[in-house]
This record gives structure tokens, sequence and C-alpha cells, in this order.
């Protein structure tokens, strides 16, 4: 079983990079799911055709469901009789348009990417070095890329709704993502956008490691949140923005009404 599942693996992975496109290294995948970027300047395939491809090249008795959610996004789910094997995201859109819609590439942990010959990061946008990005995601350290959020601190504040085009649908995935990362074990810090960024990490970690998290000596004076008033207790999720700490739970609850 194993087996079948690494060569219909090595079979789909390298008919998608001998089709110019990126395998998305996205650090949230388990071992049965892949993402791929189908290079946008390519027009003479189609994910149709390198889909019909594959099924010419794999044993008959695997089968797709293609699921298309929109132009641009293609699921594509793997079976073995009943059973899915195989979760395929496709994704064909330019590069520039990838960082700039799909939720996870606003985080730096996701930047890698493998082509036919390397593996190596997404810069367009991002000076960051191969190695630097590799410590660490080893490190398990992982920031927010853009500066799209800087009015947040104002929106929790003094409650203004306008924030830099964001839905309250964006913020709420953002920050879903972040969730599970920390949940995972991770530290999420200013590492590149500084004093514009925003983290949410357990309280605790905020605690012990702050001058870590914001790469400056700075001391932590109040221990409420800002929306609740409630003291923090050691795991609660808490978004910082600023000087400003508030409840995981007291954000969504906002954001979603
Ligand atoms: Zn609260």
């Amino acid at each position: 079983m194993i087996n079948i599942r690494s060569s219909i693996e090595n079979t789909i992975d390298k008919t998608f990079l001998t089709f110019d496109s990126y395998n998305v290294l996205l650090d949230k995948n388990n071992n049965n799911e892949k993402v791929y970027l189908l290079n946008y300047n390519n027009n003479s395939v189609s994910i149709k055709k390198i889909l019909e491809l594959i099924k010419i090249l794999l044993n008959k008795k695997i089968n797709f469901d293609i699921i298309s959610l929109s132009l641009t996004y293609y699921l594509v789910l793997v079976y073995d009789k009943d059973d899915i094997i195989m979760k395929i995201s496709i994704y064909n859109m330019r590069i520039r348009e990838f960082l700039d819609n799909v939720t996870e590439m606003y985080f730096d942990c996701n930047l890698l990417f493998r082509d036919y010959n390397n593996k190596n990061l997404f810069n367009l946008k991002y000076n960051y070095k191969l190695d630097e990005l590799n410590n660490r995601i080893m490190n398990k350290k992982f920031c927010y890329l853009l500066d799209n959020m800087s009015y947040f601190d104002k929106f929790i504040e003094y409650e203004i709704t306008h924030m830099d085009g964001l839905t309250n649908y964006d913020i709420i995935n953002m920050m879903l993502y972040a969730k599970t990362k920390i949940e995972d074990g991770w530290i999420m810090d200013e590492y590149f956008k500084r004093d514009e960024s925003w983290t949410l990490n357990y309280w605790v970690n905020y605690i012990n490691f702050i001058n870590i998290i914001k790469f400056r000596e700075i001391e932590i004076y109040n221990h409420n949140c800002a929306y609740c008033n409630n003291l923090f207790n050691n795991n609660d999720i808490v978004f910082n923005k600023s000087g400003i700490f508030v409840h995981y739970e007291c954000i969504y609850s906002r954001l979603y009404n």
C-alpha cells in the first residue's frame, strides 16, 4: 500500500514539475497533501491536460475527483477504490497573485518551494535567504509578512472598522492559520515587519519570550485583555499588536459578529 502510494505521489510530482510548476512546501501539509502552483505563463498546458496525462501514466485503478472551486484553484482528490489517498491543491495564477491572495503565503514559514531542480523560496517581494528561512523553520519561528494590519491596534482601541481593504473574514482566516501553528508549538514573532507586525502566542510565551518576539527589550505592564479586561491565564491564546494584548477569543467573537 505504501509503495503504491509513493509511486503515485512520484508520478504526480514529476508530471507537474515537468510542466514548469512549483511544488509549494506549505508547512501545514500532511504527507498526503500536496500543493502545486502552475506556471501561469505556460499557456500551452492546462490543468486538465496535466491531470489527463497523470491518469494515463498511473495505474487504472486509481481515480480522480476533480473539484474546481474557481478558475484559479482546483482541488483534486485521488482515490484508491473508496479511500482518499491524496489531496492535491493546484493554483493556477501568477506568483505575485499567489503571494497576494493565498492566506498561508502571508507567513514566512510557507515561502519554500521545489521546482524541477532545486528547493528554493519565493522571494519576489521579500528579502529572505534560504538558510535564514530554513533556520527559522527549524526553530519553529514564524512571522507575518505584510503591513496591511497597521490599523488593527486602532481597531481594537477605538473600534474603527476600516482596515486597509481587509475583510473580517480575511482577518479571521489569518488568525485561524496562526492559531494552528502556535498550537503546534511554534512561536510567532515580529521578525520581518518588526513594530508594524502582529503576533499571536500563548500568554506564557509573551511573558517568557517578549524580547525574543519583539526583537527589543520591553516590559509588559498590563496583564489584562484590552477587550474583556480579564487577567490573562498562561494558556490563553493572545493577540498582540504594538502595546495592545487581547484574547484571541475576544477578537474572534467581535470580528465574527
Ligand atoms: Zn478578553
